[in-house]
């Protein structure tokens, strides 16, 4: 039946169609009378070839692109802003959503190959106290079309593989639980970009219930999990969702992730001057991270203009992490890159919606 808007006009609304995985996609097209084998040159232009429009899609019938027009939509993901750092090879991207949402990207180029880091959910709303992209609360999730979308985007446009994926934009992935896990399985499903799960990362500010849901999915991902505190007491201090969950907890959470799928998680830092540096924060994180398994990256505080906190300079992250390693600890310091772009999480975004106050940011 279609469906019936407020002003009770018909209209039939489009389903997302990059949203369905492969087997969902087989029984869409089998449900329209189509051969089962269609699914698979359908999902073939959507997921590897990455067609924007049914009518690009040559080696299927005319009648059946337009049957294909007439009840799904391929979600749009529109660039609205592409910059290119001039100190290294990073690239950002804003990208407006079909309902006006924007969210953005990361490009990275490595030796290894092309990483993008994706947002998981418009806004969001884990408040983590130096972090742009909590300031206007969480508008919505990302659908897995929009998070594809923005690797897609990314792929198209530098006509260059991407074989890494972060999720380290905009947004908390365990707060959108079952489309961020649809997404993973997608992005590395063998019939779409095929990405190794062993390439993705995704970063957690530690919900507790979830991780240990995640640990039962039997993926091959690299769980980060945001740390920032070495105490409960600090940590609560810097992230509000540590009033929820504590430390303890949170690490078993991460054990269970590290027993469960043998991967070894890594702990990010964000370090701010005078509040998380300090001699008692390497005693506890010795503490905390000596018997583990894992790997710690240090991420110097990028200073936001909403909030007052400010990064060590890069002699005192240096000792802090030299005290580190001395004490047993896998730890790096994350080399900074596009600095000169609106670099730190949700930066773009926030400038933007400065900028237009009138659009949904
Ligand atoms: N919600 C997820 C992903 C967030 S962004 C999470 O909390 O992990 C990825 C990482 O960047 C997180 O560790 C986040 O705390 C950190 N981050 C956010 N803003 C930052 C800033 N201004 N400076 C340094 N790190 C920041």
């Amino acid at each position: 039946m279609p469906e019936t808007d407020s002003t009770s006009q018909c209209f039939k609304r489009k389903k997302d169609i990059c949203s369905f995985d492969y087997e969902e996609l087989k029984k869409e097209i089998e449900g329209i009378g189509e051969q089962p084998y269609r699914s698979r040159q359908v999902y073939e232009w959507l997921h590897v070839k990455l067609a924007e429009r049914f009518e690009d899609m040559t080696n299927l019938s005319k009648k059946f692109r337009e049957k294909l027009d007439e009840d799904y939509e391929i979600a749009r993901v529109e660039m609205i802003e592409h910059q290119v750092s001039k100190k290294d090879p990073t690239e950002k991207f804003l990208f407006e959503l079909s309902d006006g949402n924007m969210i953005e990207s990361v490009l990275m180029k490595y030796s290894y190959g092309n990483s993008v880091c994706i947002s998981s959910q418009a806004g969001c709303r884990m408040g983590c106290r130096f972090c742009a992209s909590t300031i206007g609360g969480l508008k919505r999730n990302l659908t897995p079309s929009e998070m594809l979308g923005q690797v897609y985007q990314i792929q198209r446009q530098t006509k260059e593989r991407v074989s890494n994926v972060v999720v380290m934009g905009t947004g908390e992935p365990l707060d959108n639980y079952d489309n961020f896990v649809k997404f993973i399985r997608m992005l590395s499903d063998e019939h779409g970009l095929h990405i190794s799960q062993r390439n993705i990362t995704a970063s957690t500010c530690g919900i507790v219930p979830n991780m240990h849901r995640l640990a039962e999915e039997g993926l091959q991902i690299t769980l980060a999990l945001s740390l920032h505190g070495s105490t409960q007491e600090k940590r609560q201090k810097l992230m509000p969702v540590a009033n929820q969950y504590n430390l303890e907890e949170v690490l078993e959470a991460c054990d269970d992730y590290f027993r469960k799928t043998g991967r070894r998680i890594t702990f990010e830092y964000s370090l701010v001057a005078g509040v998380n540096d300090q001699p008692d924060d390497v005693r506890e994180l010795t503490r905390i991270l000596k018997k583990r398994n894992c790997h710690m990256n240090l991420i110097p505080v990028n200073p936001i203009k909403e909030r007052d906190y400010k990064k060590p300079d890069s002699k005192n992250a240096n000792e802090f992490k030299n005290k580190l390693e001395k004490n047993g600890i896998n730890v790096t310091i994350r080399k900074e890159r596009g600095s000169d772009i609106d670099g730190a999480c949700g930066q773009l975004r926030r400038r933007y919606a400065a900028a237009n106050v009138r659009r949904t940011i």
